[in-house]
């Protein structure tokens, strides 16, 4: 059974979904088992047999991203975040080259022709065609504006027959083994996307770059000099689309890359939680540790399964329709700010539970940490994110006279009203604190120090982040998760995660915001516009009465971890 969930896209019914999560499981541990994978990342290969094989009929994963009406399942946003998720939790790099022919055909998705897109899409569902999806340049990265390659038209009896192609682009995933390339460049009427066939004259990419991480994805330079493209592979036909049609998908674009934070980092803490039962010092297995679980497992757990509610909370908002355009692009950055800043500290954190071991290979957590790390840089960094957030909830703040925040902080104090356990009311109080940090910052003009507008993005996500956390706790109470969410912990795990996580959020919000206010104006105690951060100062307040039962909420959540039952059995023993 399929239903439309979505503008155009039909989602996969849960039974399927959940079949499709077991082959990739399957297919990916036969083809790639461990000691491979450490080997091609030692060696610094991408198997390019595995991937071809993931993307054809051995296993088929490219069809989730293709419309059923070109061949494919046509995957819902919730169905394809389940999916990057998957294959993240197997192998980052492998998950990228997967995830770059889906890049690739996105500026044919939202912007080709209807021609363009039954052959282009076609081709990929049923050839399983490989692409990349070239849009950075050496000198142009986070500001893809700045871009050089050109595209001239070649003019023919008066008529554009081609495009000649030149210039260069960097880090490309897929970049030395796509068969097809969509290529960002500079014609006459703006940028455009252009698709570029591997073999043309005049077109050749470089050898693999060495990398930190993500060994098993070919990441290459692409040479383009003079490479003609026939006129009818400018993408929509019309010149100068290229940038919008680039934003428009970034809102579902980087829902996968925080889906990758969320698989890389439950992939290495999974193996924490795993060791630190079996690792004995000091007389018990590290698991019964609460200066070590609290530490090393249990915050990151935490900040996982937040990011995890903020992403579900966007996959369903973009299926919902709501995305057109790019409507969703604040979401799709918090989602990847959340996921992949979460992954990267998770990764982090369990190289330390595994002390030495994990300092060294056969582990895998060290590989799992360098992979993704890539998560916090492509698609966007993490600092690109953060101006992306507070540019728009800047915006929204100003529009609704400050009353943007103070209205989620009244909805999530409605939710306490009904859900008084999940921790709907220190969200709230995140929220109110965020209102008034925004509004100091206002009438002290501190956004026009760059560093301040950046940790507002911060907060912003943290604040947001706790608020759809509570949300999504509060639906596993009332058993109102949808079938296709992730299942993993019960409702009153949530509940006890989600507390922790807006204890966290409350006391960041106030004590950072309160920070950056003071820290933005001159010595002397006020802050820029000579406002005392007094009304903040109470929030501070507030946030610390919140922390109480904290620590008692930590140990729930290592208990359900651990799958001890009762009450908490953690000891604090040294
Ligand atoms: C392994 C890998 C695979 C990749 N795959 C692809 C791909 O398939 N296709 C593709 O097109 N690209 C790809 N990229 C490129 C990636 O998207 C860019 O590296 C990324 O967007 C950052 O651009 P940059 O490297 O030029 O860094 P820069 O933009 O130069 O940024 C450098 C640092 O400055 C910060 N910064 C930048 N601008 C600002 C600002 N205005 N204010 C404050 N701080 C700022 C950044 O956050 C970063 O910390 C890949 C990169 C890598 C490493």
């Amino acid at each position: 059974m399929t239903t439309i969930t979505g503008p155009g896209l039909i989602g996969l019914d849960a039974d399927t979904l959940k079949m499709t999560l077991e082959a990739i499981r399957d297919y990916v541990g036969d083809a790639i088992p461990e000691e491979r994978q450490l080997q091609l990342d030692h060696d610094d290969v991408c198997p390019e047999d595995v991937v071809r094989g993931m993307c054809s009929d051995q296993l088929g994963v490219q069809l989730l991203f293709i419309p059923e009406h070109y061949g494919g399942m046509g995957g819902d946003t919730f169905d394809v975040y389940r999916v990057c998720e998957q294959m993240a939790r197997l192998d980052i790099g492998v998950a990228t080259s997967v995830l770059a022919t889906f890049l690739g055909s996105d500026p044919i998705f939202v912007g080709g022709t209807p021609e363009q897109k039954r052959e282009w899409l076609t081709e990929i569902a049923e050839r399983g065609v490989l692409y990349a999806y070239g849009a950075t340049e050496p000198e142009a990265g986070s500001d893809l504006a700045a871009l050089k390659t050109t595209a001239t038209p070649v003019v023919t009896d008066g008529a554009v027959t081609g495009y000649r192609l030149n210039g260069r682009k960097q880090w490309i995933s897929n970049g030395g083994i796509a068969d097809k390339y969509s290529i960002l460049a500079r014609a006459p009427g703006g940028p455009s996307w252009f698709v570029l066939e591997r073999g043309t004259d005049g077109f050749t990419q470089n050898r693999p770059e060495d990398k930190h991480g993500i060994r098993l994805s070919n990441t290459a330079a692409l040479f383009l000099e003079n490479a003609l493209v026939p006129a009818g592979n400018l993408v929509g036909g019309v010149e100068g689309q290229g940038l919008t049609q680039a934003q428009q998908v970034f809102g579902y674009t980087r829902l996968m890359v925080a889906a990758f934070g969320l698989g890389g980092g439950w992939s290495a803490l999974d193996r924490a939680i795993q060791y630190s039962t079996m690792r004995i010092q000091g007389g018990a297995p590290l698991s019964a540790k609460q200066g070590y679980t609290h530490k090393l497992i249990v915050p990151h757990a935490v900040r996982l399964e937040a990011a995890r509610a903020y992403i579900e909370y966007a996959a369903g908002r973009t299926d919902a329709g709501e995305g057109a355009g790019g409507a969703l692009n604040t979401e799709g950055a918090i989602a990847k700010y959340l996921a992949t800043e979460a992954g990267n500290a998770a990764a982090d954190a369990a190289i330390q539970a595994h002390g030495g071991y994990g300092y060294t290979r056969e582990y895998q957590v060290e590989k799992i940490k360098r992979d993704v790390r890539i998560t916090t840089i492509y698609e966007g960094t993490s600092e690109i994110m953060e101006m992306t957030i507070a540019r728009d909830r800047w915006q929204q703040h100003l529009k609704s006279g400050g009353r943007y925040y103070r209205g989620l902080a009244s909805e999530l104090n409605d939710l306490h009203a009904r859900h008084p356990d999940v921790g709907a009311a220190t969200a709230a109080l995140a929220s109110g604190s965020l209102a008034g940090i925004l509004e100091a910052c206002r009438t002290g003009r501190l956004t026009r120090h760059q560093h301040v507008l950046l940790r507002l993005g911060e907060l912003i996500a943290h604040a947001e982040g706790a608020g759809r956390f509570a949300g999504r706790a509060a639906a596993a109470l009332d058993g109102a998760l949808p079938e296709k969410a992730d299942h993993r912990f019960d409702a009153g795990t949530l509940a006890a995660m989600s507390r922790v996580f807006a204890r966290d959020a409350a006391q960041k919000v106030a004590c950072d915001g309160l920070r950056w206010v003071i820290g933005a104006g001159a010595p002397g105690g006020t802050d820029g516009a000579g406002v005392t951060p007094s009304e903040t100062s109470l929030e501070l307040d507030a946030a610390c009465a919140a922390q109480a039962g904290l620590v008692a909420d930590m140990d729930r959540v290592a208990d359900a971890l651990y799958g001890r039952a009762g009450p908490a059995t953690a000891t604090k023993e040294r």
